[in-house]
């Protein structure tokens, strides 16, 4: 039998000098928890020892677990995998002059639905909006929490229990279990599939406008390609049928792009501003996908149609909050400024020469005195673009277990995420910011022992 009365009292732990330093770090409460919860272990055993029994063995303990417990699991780590729009690893990161932006509004009172002139309560649709539309010359524009919540919206305000024309090409998942049909069932919509999975003619839309129909739906592709014995109308030609009809059109871009993706070798994606030349009503895409924003959902288009989607209950659960409007509104000026190139990190990377990069490479090669430099292609990613890559060079590793290497690259202090390819550990410098070089070559040289 054990004498659990040699486990000292808690009173007696938490003031024993060793104590203090804990309790400064997780506050007095957290410490007793963590000293009850490591008596209570002790007491489950059955040979109880002395020196696991002393106030400072149990401290040690209690001071691992509230580590541990304490540990934040949002953290920022290093994106060696050449995929610039990474959706597990946050997308899109930030100009400096959204996060200082955000960085300002969050640490102040502000504006945000407060009218300065009058006095009197202001609308916070305000502030990104205008400039979303002195950009795109849409009529009116508003900003919600991300593009699902923006395709849910227009859907429910104004195809509530009505026809929605959509092609069977068009039905996708995004990821994450993101379905197209399922939200527009989701919004109380009639979903009214049209034409083939690989191809849909523009009589498949002119036969379907024969009845009544509330919306005629155009999705982007995102993350997935058809090649082969596939057609599909173009916007122009969709929206001239269902304008003879009466019906407005909504294209969902996905990423949504200002800027032109041919010019740096990638196949052209469809920019915003053709959408609504070709005539859609209503345009959605991300914040944080191609347009290298917070994450947000983004709607332009015709006045008449956002206004009445303004007013539906369903705006105020998914309402963009101050931190998305103030770095939205600064990575928007960027475009207007006519500097995204040089500002917003997706697009400095994309713009990135193969041999700025391979320069990188060979850098950290030196550094790390380990590792061979490769061609290999950088992924644009984010369910844009499927397939797009852009020629790019790598620090490759050819080590015995590839998986047990990426996984020691997860596991240092600021993780470094890698790819494996053809057997070997690819390290990109592409998706590397320049002030996080030092870290990653003074982390994967202590693999490495001399
Ligand atoms: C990514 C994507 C969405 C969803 O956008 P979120 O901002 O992630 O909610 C919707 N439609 C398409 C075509 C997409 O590519």
């Amino acid at each position: 039998m054990n004498d659990y009365r040699q486990i000292p009292s808690v009173d007696l732990i938490i003031n024993s000098p060793e104590a203090s330093p804990i309790i400064a770090n997780f506050g007095r409460s957290q410490v007793i928890d963590a000293i009850r919860a490591v008596q209570e272990s002790l007491r489950q055993i059955d040979k109880l020892d002395r020196q696991s029994c002393t106030a400072e063995a149990i401290l040690i303990r209690a001071n691992l677990h509230l580590q541990k417990n304490f540990k934040a699991t949002l953290i920022p780590l290093i994106n060696a995998s050449g995929v610039i729009l990474h959706t597990n690893l946050g997308r899109a990161p930030l100009s400096d002059d959204s996060i200082e932006a955000m960085a300002t509004i969050a640490s102040n009172y502000n504006s945000l639905e407060f009218d300065l002139s009058t006095g009197k309560r202001g609308s916070r649709t305000v502030h990104a909006e205008k400039i979303l539309m002195q950009l795109t010359g849409a009529e009116a524009a508003l900003v919600v929490n991300n593009n699902a919540s923006a395709i849910l919206v227009i859907l429910s305000t104004l195809a509530y229990r009505r026809r929605v024309i959509i092609s069977r090409s068009q039905l996708i998942e995004i990821g994450g279990g993101f379905r197209i049909p399922d939200v527009m069932k989701q919004s109380g919509a009639k979903l009214i599939e049209i034409g083939t999975t690989n191809r849909t003619h523009l009589n498949d839309y002119s036969t379907a406008l024969q009845e009544p129909a509330a919306l005629v739906m155009r999705a982007h592709h995102s993350n997935f390609k058809i090649i082969g014995f596939f057609a599909e109308p173009n916007l122009a030609e969709i929206c001239e049928a269902a304008h003879t009809a009466g019906v407005p059109v909504l294209d969902d871009l996905g990423s949504g792009t200002f800027l032109d993706t041919a010019q740096y070798g990638l196949q052209h994606e469809p920019t915003i501003s053709e959408s609504l030349s070709a005539g859609a009503d209503l345009v959605c895409f991300s914040g944080d996908k191609l347009l290298g924003g917070p994450q947000a959902g983004i709607i332009i288009g015709r006045k008449q149609l956002i206004d009445k989607i303004k007013k539906h209950p369903l705006v105020r659960a998914i309402r963009a909050d101050k931190l998305c409007l103030a770095g939205l509104t600064a990575t928007l000026n960027h475009y207007l400024r006519d500097e995204a190139e040089q500002e917003i990190p997706i697009w400095k990377m994309i713009s990135r020469s193969a041999e700025d990069i391979q320069l990188s490479a060979h850098a950290w090669q030196r550094t790390i005195q380990h590792g061979d430099v490769i061609n290999c292609r950088s992924t644009i990613g984010g369910g844009s673009m499927p397939e797009e890559t852009l020629p790019s060079y790598a620090l490759s590793f050819t080590v015995r277990n590839p998986d047990q290497f990426v996984k020691q690259l997860r596991q240092f202090p600021i993780p470094i995420i890698a790819r494996i390819e053809n057997e070997k550990v690819l390290l990109d410098p592409r998706t590397v910011f320049s002030v996080q070089e030092e870290v990653l070559c003074n982390q994967i040289k202590t693999l490495f022992p001399e």
